[in-house]
């Protein structure tokens, strides 16, 4: 089969104004960027805001392994086939950082004959919106640092300044910086760190802002560090939510792209789920349900992570929830969860398989738990036997749990036709309201201890002596009310990436505390996860280039 570049440079793309004619917009609710791709106006969610809306869909997964899930070809493929069922169906996903394109994992536009095009410019600058939001990032860095070499007239401690440079790049060399060394003129030494982009509370304030003025009532009140008397000082104090929102006024416009089955797709907004929120922009999966009749939309990692902060998180800021949940799973990674090692997985083992199905099992239980219908989509792989797919299948027969095997990586929309008939259906059969894991109202350790119980299945959360004095300065400040973030690593349940499958009996270690007042969020990072990721031995980007043409090679 063609490799994912080769068959997304074959595709037949629309003229992006057909695709926003598709869509029933009009002149004014959007502008063309370049002849396939668009931002759309951020004031069309006012305008459609008599609109009923759409049921929207839900991708998550299994806890991700190196033998890959797929989540987004299934987002995509799923799309397409509910298009080709003639149903207006609108695809949300989130913008691709560059750390892992160029680091371990290759692209985010989703794979074989789903992805979302044109897929090489998506997955490298796209429209710029993370580039912005980079800037933005470090135009506070650069005001906060003259602010302090300027007399400092709000006596922050440059040792307390909590708010860290950003860079779209993997770079571990950047985990911890001194800056302003070389005497008085070049301002004053302190000790700094980067993030990467994804990670930048600036990225989720864009994912969760309503609106532009909003977007500027969030950036107001990030805290971006204490005073030499341990008082919060913000952006608002310091006087620049103006010149953040400006720089970001076009970031926070949602890009229009589409599928290889020209199925639109609304792009927005990109943070990671491990270490931020997981989401795409609020805005952009609400304008999705205005437009669309179906809106199929992702988070990131498994259900764990992304789809519980989208549930936790996402929903309560945008006052909305889904209609259906799809859970991602692969015969490959249930059987990396059942112990086998990757090299052996082109081989049957149903030994394996078996022992892996209580990764699935979990997060059965966790959907469940948030009281949404749900289906579990196999995304099929060449390596799947038959037997492998029997089994899988009954398996969840016997759990009562809806199930597709799907082959949207070689069949496009085609493959996913069984799936999204029988999502159709799953949507329909929605009763209750979502049930959030936490009330707003728990203490933080409530919060930390019911995600941890209910969603990871662990015995109980331990606090490291930090954590400890950083929640009482939280509580002090009256931000306990405000729902966490969690960063834990992906590949596990625990926050011990070893640990596969369904740990038991294990306790989550938080470590840190970030408060996140312009997100509106209470970030608890776990276990070892970095902010900042490193890139591997030999990183994706060795096998790209770009030939003299212009063809564009080894973006996977
Ligand atoms: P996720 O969203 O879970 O990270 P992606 O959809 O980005 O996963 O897919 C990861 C990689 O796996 C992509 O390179 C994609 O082309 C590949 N892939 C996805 N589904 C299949 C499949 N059924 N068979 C072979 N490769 C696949």
């Amino acid at each position: 089969m063609k490799t994912d570049i080769e068959i997304a440079l074959e595709a037949k793309m629309n003229p992006i104004s057909s695709i926003a004619e598709q869509m029933g917009l009009a002149e004014g609710d959007w502008e063309p960027f370049g002849h396939y791709k668009a931002k759309l106006s951020d004031q069309l969610l006012n305008k459609l805001a008599d609109r009923p809306n759409g049921k929207i869909i839900l991708t998550t997964s299994i806890n991700p392994t190196p033998a890959g899930e797929g989540k987004s070809t299934v987002t995509v493929g799923l799309g397409q086939a509910l298009n080709q069922l003639n149903n207006k169906a609108v695809i949300a996903l989130r913008e691709p950082s560059l750390g892992p394109t160029m680091g371990l994992k290759g692209g985010a536009c989703g794979g074989g004959y789903s992805q979302v095009v044109p897929m090489e410019e998506i997955n490298l600058h796209f429209t710029g919106d993370i580039h912005a939001i980079t800037t933005a990032n470090n135009a506070l860095s650069a005001f906060i640092d003259n602010h302090i070499h300027q007399g400092n007239q709000l006596n922050i401690d440059p040792r307390r300044v909590t708010w860290k440079r950003a860079l779209d790049i993997n770079d571990r060399s950047l985990r911890q910086v001194v800056v302003g060394l070389g005497g008085a003129v070049r301002g004053v030494p302190r000790e700094d760190e980067f993030t990467i982009t994804v990670a930048s509370e600036i990225m989720a304030v864009l994912c969760l802002a309503a609106d532009l003025q909003d977007l500027k009532k969030r950036l107001s009140r990030i805290i971006i560090g204490y005073t030499y008397h341990q008082e919060p000082v913000t952006v608002n104090q310091l006087g620049f939510q103006g010149a953040l929102t400006l720089l970001l006024k076009d970031a926070m416009k949602p890009n229009l792209v589409q599928t290889l089955e020209n199925t639109p797709a609304i792009i927005h907004g990109g943070p990671f789920a491990n270490i931020a929120h997981g989401c795409n922009s609020v805005m952009a999966t609400k304008i999705a349900a205005k437009l669309g009749d179906y809106v199929v939309t992702e988070s990131g990692f498994g259900a764990d992570l992304g789809a519980e902060k989208f549930l936790d998180i996402k929903t309560r800021a945008g006052d909305f929830e889904p209609d259906a949940v799809v859970i991602v799973a692969t015969i490959r990674a249930l059987k990396m969860h059942g112990g086998l090692n990757k090299k052996d997985l082109q081989h049957e083992d149903l030994g394996a398989l078996e022992k892996g199905m209580e990764n699935l099992e979990k997060h059965l239980e966790t959907i469940r738990q948030f009281n949404l219908p749900f289906i579990v989509a196999v995304n099929q792989f060449s390596s799947d036997t038959q037997a492998e797919l029997d089994y899988l299948r009954k398996w969840c027969e016997a759990q009562g749990a809806p199930v597709s095997v799907i082959d949207v990586f070689t069949k496009g929309g085609e493959g996913g036709i069984d799936l999204a008939e029988k999502v159709v259906k799953v949507c329909e059969s929605k009763s209750a309201h979502l049930t959030y894991t936490y009330d707003l109202s728990d203490s933080i350790e409530e919060k930390i201890q019911k995600i941890a119980g209910k969603v990871y299945g662990a015995a109980g959360v331990q606090f490291s002596t930090q954590a400890k004095k950083q929640l009482h300065q939280i509580k002090q400040l009256g931000y306990g009310q405000l729902p966490i973030c969690m960063a834990k690593t992906q590949y596990s349940l625990s926050d011990d990436p070893s640990q596969l499958g369904r740990p038991r009996n294990f306790y989550i270690t938080v470590r840190e505390f970030r408060l996140s007042v312009g997100a509106g969020f209470i970030v608890a990072l776990t276990g070892e996860v970095m902010t900042m990721p490193g890139l591997p031995k030999k990183p994706a980007a060795l096998q790209m280039d770009v030939t003299e043409d212009g063809t564009i090679k080894g973006l996977f």
